[in-house]
């Protein structure tokens, strides 16, 4: 009995559901009708990067410790990578059980680490690094397949969809043929491969096919609506390849990381709390200047415009990260704010608000005592945030740290993580790009994640036909070694979704629990300068930084 694991990143059944019930995706139509599917619920915020270690470790983000793309420390912030994740992930807890692996570009496995069977690392990978596992791994197959991708060559900008959808389709293509390969050539147990390819057309292609969404353009849609289902199709022509590799004993389950929808515009929380008092800036003359041409829309991205205007744009990318800070420095960002004086400020995707308690925080101020109190403060005033169309409050829910992050690290999540017209609207990640506190979405992505993601699961014991409510991405883990006839480790905060298999099996199968012994620390990898700029600038491509 063998596991295949298939990750489409960001895919929803918001797409898949019409798009399956009207014939355009037969392979997983078939697996709604003949094996269980529902939604699966990701971490907070429904990102990428905290959501693929909790798969991985079945664990919340507070037991495994990565949050979000970047992680703060005094003085800036660093790309997060693999070595972060302090709990032993699904592949090692199988090698060790001397079960055969295969893991193809999953996200944050970046450095691979040895496993019984080969592993490629995905996105969030230093380009020119070494991916594999075995290191000699790829260099078999490039003469054949071409030099391994990992991720997409083409960055999006309007009147380049038809080259940004080639590369791609290319991309899924290359990552297909590769997969195909290693498990014919391999002895494997549980395979799995993750295609990002949907992630990064729904960030911004969204709008081609949605005629509610705000910069909906009937001309434009004409001719580019439809590229959305040519990617889902091509992912499902690709997943009926891949159930094609397995046999009557094998198991399929289909996966995303998180939802997807649509984006109306960016909210520059900093910008609020300074409104609101809550942050300072510094008192200096300089500080005074650069926020005076700051409120006067001066600000970062005008002056890149500026040097595109110019014509300097290509050595601004080139010598991104300098050149950047460069511009940045000269305007607001973290570096002008007075940590003596500041209650609370924003950092991260979607939005992510963190009290700056003393003790925790860098320049913490707030004292422990007064910690609930600042905290019921800001979520008042959060609540306050008006819908900029419509008037009423934006923000529709306050998600308390403790209702989401349990475990050693959850003191480094954020201590209030706002819903904002139903992720429509999202944080800005780092200080703020204008004076602004809520941006219509007027370029760049149209759309963004959601909470929601998908499951669909084949094969025997599993039951068909039935759809499943309630699945978390963190019960994945638990429940594949469950299938597979292993013990599941106590600290795992996901359950066995026995409801996917049939009475008879779940009767047979007794739930072994392992000792809770998986979440350790390990010494942490840190990327080199040159690699750390380069993964922001391809973050910053696809549209996860500014
Ligand atoms: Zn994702």
């Amino acid at each position: 009995m063998r596991v295949l694991v298939v990750g489409l990143d960001g895919a929803t059944f918001d797409l898949i559901r019409p798009w399956a019930a009207a014939g355009h995706l037969p392979a997983l139509a078939r697996l709604m009708q003949e094996g269980v599917h529902g939604e699966l619920r990701s971490t907070m915020p429904p990102v990428t990067s905290p959501a693929w270690p909790s798969f991985m470790t079945g664990m919340n983000p507070g037991r495994h410790g990565v949050f979000d793309f970047i992680r703060s420390r005094p003085g800036g912030f660093d790309m997060v990578n693999a070595s972060h994740i302090a709990a032993k992930t699904l592949w090692q807890l199988l090698s060790e059980a001397g079960r055969r692996v295969g893991v193809v570009a999953v996200p944050v496995t970046y450095p691979p680490r040895p496993v019984n069977g080969f592993m490629i690392s995905g996105i969030l990978s230093p380009r020119h690094a070494e991916i594999a596992y075995p290191p000699d791994l790829l260099r078999r197959y490039e003469d054949e397949l071409g030099p391994y991708r990992i991720s997409p060559a083409v960055q999006y900008a309007d009147g380049d969809e038809e080259a940004f959808v080639a590369d791609l389709l290319a991309l899924m293509e290359q990552r297909a043929r590769y997969a195909l390969r290693l498990m014919q050539d391999y002895e494997w147990d549980f395979f799995m491969v993750h295609f990002v390819a949907l992630d990064v057309a729904q960030h911004a292609l969204w709008k081609f096919d949605d005629p509610t969404h705000p910069r909906y353009d009937p001309h434009s849609a004409q001719r580019y609506g439809g590229s959305l289902l040519t990617l889902y199709q091509k992912a499902d022509a690709i997943l009926a390849q891949l159930w094609e590799q397995t046999g009557p004993d094998d198991v399929l389950l289909v996966m995303s990381d998180h939802g997807f929808g649509p984006l109306h515009g960016t909210v520059n929380l900093n910008n609020f709390l300074l409104q609101r008092g809550f942050l300072h800036l510094k008192r200096d003359v300089a500080t005074r200047l650069r926020y005076a041409l700051f409120r006067h829309g001066i600000t970062p991205s005008a002056a890149y415009a500026l040097l595109v205007k110019l014509g300097l744009q290509d050595v601004v990318v080139r010598v991104s990260k300098r050149a950047r800070n460069a511009i940045v420095g000269r305007f607001l960002s973290f570096s002008a704010v007075d940590w003596s004086r500041t209650q609370a400020y924003a950092m991260g995707h979607v939005g992510q608000v963190f009290i700056n308690l003393r003790g925790r925080e860098p320049h913490g101020c707030v004292p422990p005592e007064e910690y609930e109190a600042v905290r019921q403060r800001v979520a008042d005033a959060l609540r306050e945030l008006e819908h900029p169309q419509f008037g009423r409050p934006l923000v529709d829910e306050i998600i308390f740290k403790e209702q989401v992050y349990q475990g050693p690290y959850a003191e480094r999540g954020g201590d209030l993580l706002p819903v904002m017209d139903g992720f429509r609207y999202i944080a800005f990640p780092l200080f703020a790009s204008n004076a602004q506190v809520v941006t219509p979405q007027v370029r760049g992505d149209s759309g963004c994640h959601r909470l929601h993601g998908v499951l669909l699961a084949h094969g025997p014991a599993v039951q068909q036909g039935i759809e499943l409510d309630g699945a978390q991405i963190i019960d994945l883990a638990p429940t594949i070694l469950y299938r597979m006839g292993l013990p599941v480790p106590g600290d795992m905060d996901g359950r066995v979704l026995t409801e996917m298999f049939e009475p008879a099996f779940v009767r047979a199968t007794p739930l072994q629990q392992a000792e809770a012994e998986t979440t350790h620390r390990r010494p942490e990898h840190e990327l080199l300068p040159e690699e750390q700029a380069e993964i922001e600038a391809r973050l910053r491509s696809l549209g996860y930084l500014e």
